[in-house]
């Protein structure tokens, strides 16, 4: 495989992570995985939460699509590799920058990152199963579309 087709792979399976986490976040996380993510919605203690059995799951499948992309597809392990990549930059983005859950402090720089910090926060202002707004991690609407959504929401749960 060339170098270029091992880059395109892996970047292709980057940004079809973003697309795929954010239709588990919305469909699965807020349907029925609930069970799970629900710790994630609330105040928990400690330094782990239930919600982290996610990353655990996807931690458990790339390193199952390594071993299997070594073993049959080097297509498949540089898959494996976008997914990786794609985990690392969940947990800088959005444990580190949104959460603050690294034991230093993570400081936003830059205006994108700092609309994803944001639109990340209005997906916590609600603490229930629905009327959740903003389920991507590394891509999010704009700040105050996603307030237009929320309050929208809110007046029609009441
Ligand atoms: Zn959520
Ligand atoms: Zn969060």
């Amino acid at each position: 495989m060339s170098v270029w087709s091992a880059i395109a792979i892996t970047l292709v399976s980057v940004v079809g992570m973003e697309i795929f986490a954010w239709a588990i976040h919305k469909y699965v996380m807020h349907g029925a995985g609930w069970g799970w993510h629900e710790s994630h919605h609330k105040e928990t203690e400690g330094p782990f939460e239930t919600n982290d059995l996610y990353a655990v799951c996807f931690s458990v499948i790339a390193a199952g699509l390594f071993i299997a992309g070594s073993l049959w597809s080097e297509t498949l392990w540089f898959i494996a590799l976008g997914l990786t990549i794609y985990g690392l930059l969940y947990a800088f983005v959005h444990d580190g920058l949104v959460h603050q859950r690294w034991p230093f402090f993570v400081k936003t720089r830059g205006r994108y990152m700092k609309r994803l910090v944001q639109a990340h926060r209005l997906h916590h202002a609600v603490h229930t199963r629905d009327g959740a707004v903003s389920f991507g991690f590394l891509w999010a609407e704009d700040v105050r579309k996603l307030k237009a959504k929320l309050k929208a929401g809110s007046t029609d749960r009441t």
